[in-house]
């Protein structure tokens, strides 16, 4: 069980106090969350951590997952991609699909019990118009992905549901949109420095997982963690460790997991493959299909650099992930990864098509230690300043106090 009062060593006593009086202030109040996974991703990782922070501090806080079958998270996928600047069409029977699975789900729920409702993501984002039971019961939006550009049509398609909320939030000011009718605010996202993916480990269960994965220390880590996905472009990260291989002697892991709700993944995880059979390095490349927090803590710890190469991202957890433990990241100038990393001082930022600059930056990494330490510990205070936990429950209770708030 998480506990607020265990992040003393991160947060002032003023701002534990702060947001204890925060949350007595909606004691009889009740909140759901909504979201359509509750393992892999973003979104996941944060209520994992939010929810039951949120609860111990007194907020009853329900967090429930939309259930859908295969071809319901096709869409909602294919949704996010063309959020992100897919091109691609929806046909009336998708659309009809996406509506009726929401409404079944409204049907099966009740959620008149609840004071206030937060629908994380598009995949949940119409049970506005099914299960709603009130006017006044407001409903709030986090919208966690990247629309810097998304296709017309389908942000025209979700934006008259987005319309019927209170308010939607967005995790970078790039996301604003004018044409909405509602209320937007910025809230970035933010990582649980007590939970398992990122506490201190002893080194003897750090040895002992990389025994279980055959991973050895002889040669420096380079490490992309993600779902496998398009929009993280692991084929791109193969490139840069090719450039980067070719000058310097080094190993590559991507390590992820797939996701309920992201039913592409295994098809991206089989172009890797494939791609990975025609490099001349794959001997030094590990492709680590696997969901295990305890080993990725360990493996963003003995890495040298981490990278994360995505295309389009609302916010990188991943690269917060990194950083807080001192694993210099170098990474895409897109989306929410600005607000992260300060280009040279905490990290390294190229344009997504980058390779070579991508491949330069890395190789400055690894052949100064120095440089690696002092961007290692202006990331770690750069995260704690700003993207943990306590400060995510304080924008929430302002946010829920807004609407709520006893007095
Ligand atoms: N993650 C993980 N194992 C994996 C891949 C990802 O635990 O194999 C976690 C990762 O540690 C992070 C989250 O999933 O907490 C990914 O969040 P991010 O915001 O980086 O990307 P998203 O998947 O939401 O696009």
């Amino acid at each position: 069980m998480f506990k607020l009062d265990d992040y003393r060593e991160f947060i002032s006593a003023e701002t534990i106090s702060e947001i204890k009086n925060l949350a007595q202030k909606l004691s009889g109040k009740k909140i759901v969350m909504v979201n359509s996974t509750n393992r892999g991703g973003g979104v996941a990782e944060i209520l994992n951590s939010l929810v039951p922070l949120l609860n111990q501090v007194g907020v009853d806080v329900e967090w429930r997952v939309i259930t859908g079958d295969e071809s319901f998270f096709g869409v909602t996928k294919k949704m996010h991609n063309a959020l992100q600047g897919e091109q691609t069409e929806f046909s009336d029977l998708e659309k009809k699909l996406y509506l009726e699975t929401n409404k079944v789900f409204a049907a099966d729920n009740d959620f008149s019990v609840y004071d206030l409702v937060v629908i994380h993501d598009p995949q949940p984002l119409p049970l506005v118009e099914f299960a709603r039971t009130s006017v006044k019961q407001p409903w709030i939006f986090r919208l966690h992905i990247d629309v810097t550009d998304p296709v017309v049509k389908a942000w025209d398609f979700v934006k008259s549901y987005i319309g019927k909320y209170n308010e939607m939030i967005i995790s970078h000011e790039d996301f604003r949109k004018p044409d909405l009718p509602i209320p937007q605010r910025v809230i970035a996202p933010a990582i649980n420095a007590l939970s398992e993916k990122n506490r201190d480990l002893p080194d003897g269960l750090i040895n002992q997982k990389l025994a279980e994965h055959s991973i050895a220390l002889d040669k420096p880590i380079l490490i992309q963690v993600s779902r496998f996905d398009k929009w993280k472009d692991p084929i791109g990260v193969i490139r840069v460790f090719e450039k980067v291989k070719a000058r310097f002697d080094c190993q590559l892991i991507l390590l992820g997991a797939l996701a309920d709700d992201d039913p592409e993944g295994q098809e991206i995880y089989d172009q890797v493959q494939k791609f990975l059979q025609k490099s001349q390095y794959k001997d030094d490349v590990k492709i680590i299909l696997f969901h295990d927090s305890i080993l990725t803590n360990a493996l963003q710890r003995v890495s040298t650099v981490a990278i994360q190469k995505s295309v389009r991202e609302g916010f990188g957890l991943i690269i917060s992930e990194s950083m807080f433990k001192k694993t210099p990241v170098v990474a895409s100038n897109v989306g929410g990864i600005k607000t992260q990393i300060a280009d040279g001082i905490n990290g390294f930022l190229h344009e997504p098509a980058d390779i070579e600059g991508f491949a330069d930056d890395i190789l400055k990494l690894l052949e100064d230690k120095a440089l690696r330490d002092k961007m290692g510990e202006a990331g770690r205070r750069h995260v704690i300043e700003h993207f943990l936990m306590p400060r995510l429950m304080l924008n929430w209770l302002n946010l829920f106090n807004q609407y709520l708030s006893n007095g």
